[in-house]
């Protein structure tokens, strides 16, 4: 049999009726033959609900336990699933993800899979099972203890469960009715995209439009995946949403084809650290050790052999940056004047393949956000991005005033 992955995000499986109505799709894709691996996410809200929990208990917490927690809300959806189709009288059942086993790595809350062996879901389709119901965002460590594969972490469950079972095709039901130029939510002119590059949907995602998980779309793209995005509220229709795919299949030549954007940053200031060899693997080792993810970095002019270096990083780990910068002073490893926090910043990026080929881009973007007296505080550029920090209370403008400037809403 032919086997399709539908996954089902958290508003998607936001109350009994929401269930009851992703159930009703799948019933349709399994009325016309396939094998289903349904993927869900926790009820909306609900792993945020986990996060504060664990947050208030203990800041800095254990990050084993941390999954222990957030892993849960999965664990009621897909059971929930399970029941409400086998109401419908679709042979269904649920599986955690260590029973599947959805094998990880052992780097707690932001794990990575490493294998899904096919054999206990496939044995069950072939025993007449028509649909199994997966708890998404899971899996197991080495270790044998439970892990979760970071925020939106289900989108990557639904991706390497298509790879792991040839799927004809991965689809990512959602909130919104496909990809869009933006964050549709930010922008009412957002266009939405018949198509997007793996790309550029690639570095969309990295750069915080969360509609789809960076690495889902990493391991659609090494694995050759076909992935749709569509809306779970609207009629089915093989036309609906948007499908990522090759560069060769879209048509889009724009310099800039989408603008993302990221909430949850913070600036981090070094003040007048010592300039000398090995000073930048000084601070940025025992950040990576704490699991900080630093994203840009500028080491600002030397002046008398002292320099400030800043980074930015999620705002959620100004306090792990924090310990380990001040506990590498302490040992003496680095010496710096002070330690600053901005964590009024956000991030704003604009993306596009046409990039390579086009010049003036960046002078367009600084001119747009100048025009609007908005000031940049670090800049970042790869061969298909342009990113700024800048203050998160011109975040919406910033956006719309680049999504104008770049015209994307003629995007066709
Ligand atoms: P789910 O719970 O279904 O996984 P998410 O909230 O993780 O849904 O992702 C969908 C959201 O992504 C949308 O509601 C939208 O606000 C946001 N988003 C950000 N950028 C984009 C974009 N370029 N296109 C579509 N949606 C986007
Ligand atoms: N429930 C998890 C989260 O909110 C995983 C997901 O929805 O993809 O991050
Ligand atoms: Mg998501």
């Amino acid at each position: 049999m032919p086997v399709l992955v539908m996954k089902f995000g958290g508003t998607s499986v936001a109350t009994l009726d929401r269930i009851k109505r992703a159930a009703k799709r799948v019933g349709l894709e399994v009325a016309k033959g396939y094998d289903v691996i349904v993927i869900v996410s926790a009820m909306s809200g609900k792993t945020n609900e986990l996060v504060g929990w664990v947050n208030e208990t203990s800041p800095l917490y254990d990050a084993r336990e941390y999954d222990a927690v957030v892993s849960s809300g999965e664990n009621v959806t897909a059971g929930l699933m399970a029941l409400t189709l086998q109401e419908m009288g679709v042979p269904a059942r649920s599986w955690q993800g260590w029973q599947v086993p959805v094998k990880t790595t052992a780097a707690h809350a932001n794990a990575r899979i490493e294998d899904i062996p096919p054999e206990n879901i496939s044995s069950k389709f072939a025993e007449g099972m028509k649909v199994a119901v997966v708890a998404g965002f899971q899996g197991i460590s080495p270790e044998g203890r439970i892990t979760t594969l970071g925020r939106g972490g289900s989108d990557t469950t639904a991706v390497a469960f298509a790879a792991a079972f040839d799927a004809d095709r991965c689809d990512i039901y959602t909130d919104v009715d496909g990809v869009y130029t933006t964050d549709p939510r930010i922008s009412q002119k957002a266009r939405k995209l018949h198509k997007i590059s793996f790309e550029e949907m690639l570095e969309l995602a990295s750069l915080g439009a969360k509609v789809l998980q960076t690495r889902s779309v990493e391991l659609a793209m090494r694995y050759k995946v076909k992935l749709r995005v569509l809306s779970s509220f609207e009629e089915p229709s093989d036309e609906a949403g948007t499908l990522v795919c090759d560069e060769e299949d879209t048509m889009e030549n724009r310099p800039v084809s989408g603008i993302a954007y990221s909430r949850d940053e913070a600036k981090m200031t070094l003040i007048s650290v010592a300039d000398r060899p090995g000073i930048a693997a000084a601070i940025f080792g025992p950040l990576s050790e704490a699991g900080v993810n630093v994203d840009m970095i500028i080491q600002n002019i030397s002046e008398e052999g002292r320099t400030d270096m800043t980074f930015s990083c999620p705002i959620d780990q100004v306090l792990r940056a924090q310990k380990a910068l001040n506990g590498a002073k302490e040992k003496g490893d680095i010496n710096f004047h002070d330690l600053i926090a901005d964590t009024d910043v956000c991030k704003v990026s604009a993306v596009g393949i046409g990039m390579r080929s086009q010049s003036g881009v960046a002078a367009k973007m600084f001119k747009t956000l100048s025009d609007e007296g908005i000031n940049i505080k670090v800049i970042a550029t790869s061969e298909i991005k342009i990113s700024v920090l800048i203050d998160r209370k011109y975040l919406e403008l910033a956006v719309q005033s680049l999504h104008d400037a770049f015209e994307l809403e003629k995007t066709a």
